[in-house]
């Protein structure tokens, strides 16, 4: 999978991508992950992204014609691939859309600041909107790190067995089991004993119980 993400601040992206699992991810070629600086799609000295908004208003807007430039050049090099725009107006992101956004082979994320992006560019490229939450946060950049982070780690081969995602929470709708780790007993708290007992049917069972008891009393609307 290749992923372009385009932003004005590409220094921001450097340390997250370049440990843990998309760190593995990029090293077996799973994943290459370009991060492009917008400004170099600029004409003007000042290398200029952002103008006034039409009708008046607080703040700036980001403008079109980089974008459209930076995507169509990127496009040219690199291939067509879904254009996605990180904006809190975008349809909310969750693991289901993780898990179908991995199987893409190549992804464009647009990263808007200030006020926001021009619309045309939503219409123009006929953008996928995602939103990682009803909250607005400064800029795109960390929202695309979360949707890269959760994407990533899903495609096949990334995630070794042993920490494998088909049990993680959010799959088959539910949470995941409590987990335990050493030691057995720490300030007075036990682990359970069933854990201890090497009966694997009935650790599956409890574990089982436990998704279903946690999911039900964390988040009911996912057991929906
Ligand atoms: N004025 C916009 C609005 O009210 O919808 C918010 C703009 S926000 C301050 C600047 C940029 O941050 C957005 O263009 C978007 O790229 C990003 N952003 C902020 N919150 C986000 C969220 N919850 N999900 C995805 N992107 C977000």
């Amino acid at each position: 999978m290749r992923i372009d993400i385009i932003t004005i601040f590409p220094e921001m992206f450097e340390e997250v991508f370049s440990r843990s699992i998309i760190k593995r991810a990029r090293e077996k070629a799973l994943a290459e992950i370009a991060v492009h600086q917008l400004r170099d799609w600029t004409d003007d000295r000042h290398k200029t992204v952002d103008e006034r908004p039409y009708g008046g208003g607080p703040g700036m807007v980001m403008k079109p014609e980089p974008i459209f430039k930076a995507v169509e050049d990127l496009r040219k090099k690199f291939g067509k691939g879904e254009v996605c725009l990180l904006t809190p107006q975008g349809k909310r992101f969750n693991q289901e859309m993780a898990q179908d956004l991995s199987g893409n082979k190549h992804l464009y994320l647009i990263c808007g600041h200030y006020e926001g992006v021009d619309e045309r560019v939503s219409e123009y490229l006929n953008t996928r909107e995602i939103s990682i939450g009803d909250y607005v946060l400064t800029g795109g950049e960390v929202p695309a790190m979360v949707l890269v982070d959760a994407v990533v780690r899903l495609i096949p081969g990334v995630l070794g067995d042993k920490d494998s995602p088909v049990e993680e929470s959010f799959s088959e709708g539910l949470l995941e089991y409590p987990q335990y780790t050493r030691p057995e007993e720490v300030r007075g708290l036990k682990v359970p004993e069933i854990l201890l007992s090497g009966n694997h049917k009935a650790i599956k069972k409890f574990r089982d119980e436990m998704r279903l008891k946690r999911t039900q009393k964390r988040r009911p609307d996912l057991k929906e």
